[in-house]
């Protein structure tokens, strides 16, 4: 692997505080692994006092307004999450893009936002089963790298200096126990590299791509060291210490 490995925990709408102590978990392990980059993204709820609670590792929103403020009830801007101690937020996940019809260019504009508000991201990316099985995986992907990732005179210095990730996710791998096979990913993975190098010039090739769909303690380690994976994006085995921490280690060379 090219970059330092960035593994990211997805907590979705799951913890509540009693789960803290997983996270703390976590992070003494996190510790150990100084050669992998690690961050949790828990709900919104959770963000502030998962701040207070780590300091090896990164905490992320899992989402963010496009806007600064305003009269948008529910909504919480890149500001807000910085304001509560995030460090990065993923945008554009797949459940996000389906839940709330989040369109390439609204994810683009939280992309852009976020990075305004100085928040490193991750853009996740990825196709249904039906356009893998018609054969337009790659087209798909394609489009949303072009049309979802801040724009390079947005994004800046933010690229080179390793703030800007994607994660490609095939949607039908997602919490379904379905791994995309390590030569799928490989190519699309190399796919992306040249999407990214097309938007970003050289410094796309600073650009990590992270896998995300069903990874866990047993495939964690063929899949990181697959050529052009940079880390992954981890759903359900994020949830306790126990599942999480061998991914972790299969990133990293630090002892257990
Ligand atoms: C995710 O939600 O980003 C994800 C990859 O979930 P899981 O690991 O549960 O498939």
């Amino acid at each position: 692997m090219p970059h330092r490995p960035y593994i990211v925990g997805n907590w979705k709408m799951n913890g509540s505080r009693a789960m803290l102590a997983e996270a703390r978990a976590i992070d003494r392990a996190a510790a150990r692994y100084p050669d992998v980059q690690v961050a949790l993204a828990p709900p919104f709820t959770l963000i502030g006092a998962l701040r207070e609670a780590v300091t090896a590792m990164g905490v992320g929103g899992q989402d963010c307004h496009a806007q600064a403020k305003g009269a948008h009830t529910g909504d919480v801007s890149a500001a807000m999450l910085v304001d509560t101690g995030a460090d990065v937020v993923i945008v554009g996940h797949s459940e996000r893009r389906k839940d709330h019809a989040e369109s390439d260019a609204v994810v683009k504009a939280k992309a852009e936002a976020a990075l305004t508000a100085g928040l490193g991201i991750i853009v996740c990316v990825g196709e249904t089963l039906e356009e893998r099985d018609a054969g337009k995986a790659e087209a798909v992907v394609a489009g949303q790298i072009d049309h979802s990732l801040p724009s390079a005179d947005v994004a800046g210095d933010a690229v080179a200096a390793g703030k800007v990730a994607v994660a490609y996710e095939p949607v039908w791998a997602i919490g379904t126990g379905r791994v995309a096979a390590v030569s799928d990913v490989v190519a699309m993975h190399a796919a992306i590299r040249e999407r990214l190098l097309a938007l970003y010039g050289e410094t796309g090739a600073k650009v990590r791509i992270l896998y995300g769909g069903s990874v866990n303690a047993g495939n964690a380690a063929e899949l990181l060291a697959a050529d052009g994976v940079g880390g992954a994006l981890v759903g359900g085995a994020s949830l306790t210490a126990e599942a999480f921490l061998p991914i972790v280690a299969a990133a990293g060379t630090g002892e257990a």
